[in-house]
C-alpha cells in the first residue's frame, strides 16, 4: 500500500486560505485598511484604479516593518498581534489572524515598502501568487505602503467573476466608510483614477460622519450617550426626518469593529417605532463598547458577525438608549442645534436665536406646579365645547400623565414655551386653514400643523401610556350595546381583553362571538360605542396585515387613528390653542405615529426671505 496524503505547497495553501479573506477587491482593502490603523497610522491615503481590479494601494505613515518582518508578514499564520490563546479573548486590534498579506500575495501582485521610524533605510518586497521576486533595502518615507495589483491574476476564475466595475466600487466606498467612521482621528484620503473622492481630516465624530455622509447630515443627528456596567453605548443616530428607504446607513461597531446584526438593528428600528414610516430606515452610527471577555469575534473568517454572551442585555441597552437620545433631543429641529455642540457655529453668533432656543427648550416646565395648578383637562374642551375646566371629571392622573395645555393668561406672565401668549393682542392669532391645518404664531415666525397628524400623535402617546400603566378610565355606557362578531375577531378580541381593559373598555363575553360593551374611555368622544368598538378592531386587523407591530402598540395606534379630529372638523380657538399646546407636550411632537410630520415651521427669516429681505 502506498501512502497518498500530503501537505499541500504554501503556495495552493494559502490560495485555498485566499478564498475566504479575499473575495472581492473591497476585502483587500479593508484588511490593507485595518493593518494600517494597527499600525498606529495617523495618515492613511487609499488609491484605486479600476475598481480595485488593476490596483489598491494603501499607503500610511505608522511604525513600519523591519526587514525581517516585513518577510514575516507574508507567512501564513505569522502576527505581531497575538502569541497566546489567551490574547484570543482580549482582541483590541484588528487584525489577529495573520492570514490577510499572505492571502492577498497569494492571488495577486504585491508590492510592499515600508520604513520604521529610526531605521535609515526601508525595504522593498515584491511578491506574485505567493513567489517572492525581489526583496531589497530602499529609501522610503516611515510607514508602509501596500500595492496589491491585479488581483486573481492567477486565478481566472475568480476573476471573471468580479461584478462590474460601479459594484465593486461601491463595494470599495463601503469597507472605506466603516474604518473611517471608526476612526474619525485618523485622516483618511480616497483616490479613484486619481480622481478625490474622498478626503477626510482628523476630527470629531460628528465631522467624520458629515464628511462621508455630506453636508445634509448637519442639522440631522442626534447623540447618543449610555453608559452601563455591561456596556457603553455612544454615537449619533439621525433625526426621523433623515430616514430613507434604502438601507446602507446604518453602522454598529463593537470595540471598534464593524459588525452586522439584524437583532441588534432591529433595537434601534423598533425605538424609532412611530416615528418613522415602517418602509424607512433610520441613519446611525453606534459604538458599543464591552468586556472583550464577553464577545467572541472568531465566528467568522470575514468577521462582521458577533456572538455576544448576553444579546438580550445588549439589545435593551440599545434600544433604551435611542428611545432616550430621541427623547431627550425632542428631535425638534431647532433644539438639537443648541445641544449638538458639533454645530454650533451657525446658531450661536446670533443672539436672537440662542435665546428663543432656549426657551423653545423649556417645554419641559410645563410639569411645574403653578402651570399644574392653571391648567384644564384640555381634552374635555377640545370636544364638548366645556368651557369650564373640569379635571375632576377624570381620575387623577400620575405625574407625566398629566394632560397638558397652555396655562390660563394668569399663569403666562412667563413665557414658558414657543408660542407665545404673554398678552391679549397675540389672542385669536391661531386659525384653521382649509379645515385642515392650525396655523399657530410664534415670536420667531409661523408654525403650520397638521390637525389628523398631530393629534393622532397626542392621543397615540397618551394611549400608549394607559396601556402601560393600565389607567385608562372609563365612561360606563347608558345602553351597553352588543357586538356580534365572527369567530376570528371574537377570538382576537379576547385576547386583547386585558389591553382593552387598561385603555378603558368594559367588554363582556354576552353568549357566542357576541361581547358586550359597558364602558369606553372615558376621554373618547362617543356618539356610537358599537361603532367606535367595530372601527377599532377593523384598524387593529388593518394594521395588522400591513406592519408587523405588537398588540399594544398596535392597539394604541388603532385607537387613536379612530378617535383623532379628522381633516375638515372645524376647531374652535380654544380647541386650536390645547392642539398645539399638548401636541408639544408630547415626548415625540414631530411625526404622527404612522410617520407623517405633523407639522412644519416657517421661520421668520424664510418670509424675509420671500420679499427679498
Ligand atoms: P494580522 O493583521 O492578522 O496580524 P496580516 O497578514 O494582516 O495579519 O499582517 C501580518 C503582520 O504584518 C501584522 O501582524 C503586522 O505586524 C504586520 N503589518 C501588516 N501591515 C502592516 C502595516 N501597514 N504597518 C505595519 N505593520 C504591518
Ligand atoms: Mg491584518
Amino acid at each position: 500500500m502506498i501512502d497518498i496524503i500530503q501537505l499541500l505547497p504554501d503556495a495552493i495553501a494559502n490560495q485555498i486560505a485566499a478564498g475566504e479573506v479575499v473575495q472581492r477587491p473591497a476585502s483587500a482593502l479593508k484588511e490593507l485598511l485595518e493593518n494600517a490603523v494597527d499600525a498606529g497610522a495617523t495618515q492613511v491615503q487609499v488609491v484605486v484604479k479600476d475598481a480595485g481590479k488593476q490596483l489598491i494601494q494603501v499607503i500610511d505613515n505608522g511604525k513600519g516593518m523591519s526587514a525581517t518582518d516585513a518577510r514575516m508578514s507574508f507567512e501564513r499564520h505569522a502576527t505581531s498581534k497575538i502569541r497566546t490563546s489567551q490574547d484570543l479573548f482580549a482582541i483590541r486590534t484588528f487584525g489577529f489572524r495573520g492570514e490577510a498579506l499572505a492571502s492577498i500575495a497569494a492571488v495577486a501582485q504585491v508590492e510592499l515598502k515600508t520604513r520604521q521610524t529610526d531605521a535609515e533605510l526601508g525595504t522593498l518586497i515584491q511578491i506574485e501568487g505567493s513567489d517572492v521576486k525581489r526583496q531589497e533595502p530602499i529609501a522610503a518615507p516611515v510607514g508602509t505602503s501596500v500595492s496589491m495589483k491585479n488581483l486573481f491574476f492567477n486565478v481566472p476564475a475568480r476573476r471573471n467573476f468580479l461584478k462590474s466595475n460601479p459594484v465593486e466600487m461601491r463595494h470599495i466606498v463601503e469597507e472605506f466608510q466603516r474604518v473611517a467612521l471608526s476612526y474619525p482621528e485618523v485622516a483618511f484620503s480616497l483616490f479613484q483614477q486619481d480622481l478625490e473622492v474622498f478626503s477626510l481630516s482628523s476630527g470629531k465624530l460628528s465631522q467624520r460622519i458629515v464628511g462621508l455622509f455630506g453636508k445634509n447630515y448637519q442639522g440631522q443627528l442626534v447623540p447618543c450617550d449610555e453608559e452601563t456596567p455591561h456596556l457603553n453605548v455612544k454615537g449619533y443616530i439621525g433625526k426621523p426626518e433623515s430616514a430613507k428607504k434604502t438601507r446602507g446607513e446604518q453602522f454598529f461597531f463593537v470595540n471598534n469593529r464593524f459588525i452586522k446584526s439584524t437583532y441588534l438593528h432591529h433595537a434601534v428600528s423598533s425605538a424609532f417605532d412611530g416615528l418613522i414610516a415602517s418602509d424607512q430606515h433610520p441613519f446611525y452610527v453606534l459604538f458599543l463598547d464591552i468586556d472583550p471577555a464577553h464577545i467572541d469575534i472568531n465566528v467568522h473568517p470575514t468577521k462582521t458577525e458577533i456572538k455576544f454572551e448576553d444579546e438580550r442585555t445588549v439589545y435593551a441597552v440599545i434600544r433604551s438608549a435611542v428611545k432616550q437620545a430621541l427623547g431627550a433631543h425632542h428631535v425638534t429641529p431647532s433644539l438639537d442645534f443648541s445641544l449638538d455642540v458639533n454645530f454650533q457655529e451657525n446658531w450661536t453668533n446670533n443672539p436672537e436665536t440662542k435665546v428663543q432656543v432656549d426657551r423653545e427648550y423649556s417645554y419641559k416646565t410645563f410639569n411645574t406646579p403653578e402651570f399644574k395648578q392653571s391648567s384644564v383637562s384640555g381634552w374635555e374642551r377640545l370636544f364638548e365645547g366645556n368651557p369650564n375646566p373640569v379635571p375632576s371629571s377624570l381620575p387623577d392622573p400620575d405625574e407625566d400623565q398629566e394632560i397638558l395645555t397652555f396655562p390660563s393668561r394668569a399663569s403666562a406672565d412667563e413665557p414658558r414655551f414657543a408660542i407665545p401668549r404673554q398678552d391679549e393682542e397675540s389672542a385669536g392669532t391661531t386659525f384653521q386653514v382649509e379645515l385642515s391645518y392650525v396655523v399657530a404664531q410664534m415670536s420667531t415666525g409661523l408654525l403650520i400643523i397638521d390637525q389628523q397628524s398631530s393629534h393622532e400623535r397626542i392621543l397615540y402617546e397618551r394611549y400608549s401610556r394607559q396601556i402601560q400603566s393600565a389607567q385608562g378610565a372609563s365612561q360606563q355606557c347608558l345602553f351597553p350595546p352588543t357586538v356580534q362578531l365572527n369567530t376570528g375577531d371574537f377570538a382576537l378580541v379576547m385576547d386583547m381583553l386585558p389591553e382593552l381593559q387598561s385603555l378603558g373598555f368594559v367588554v363582556e363575553e354576552f353568549g357566542k362571538d357576541t361581547v358586550l360593551i359597558q364602558g369606553v374611555p372615558a376621554d373618547v368622544p362617543v356618539k356610537n360605542e358599537k361603532e367606535l368598538f367595530e372601527g377599532l378592531i377593523e384598524q387593529f386587523k388593518n394594521f395588522k396585515n400591513q406592519l408587523s407591530l405588537d398588540k399594544r402598540e398596535n392597539l394604541a395606534r388603532s385607537l387613536s387613528r379612530r378617535s383623532s379630529i379628522k381633516k375638515g372638523q372645524k376647531l374652535n380657538p380654544q380647541e386650536m390653542e390645547t392642539l398645539v399646546g399638548q401636541l408639544f407636550a408630547c415626548q415625540n411632537p414631530n411625526y404622527s405615529p404612522a410617520g407623517n410630520k405633523t407639522f412644519v415651521k416657517l421661520d421668520l427669516s424664510s418670509i424675509h426671505s420671500f420679499f427679498g429681505k
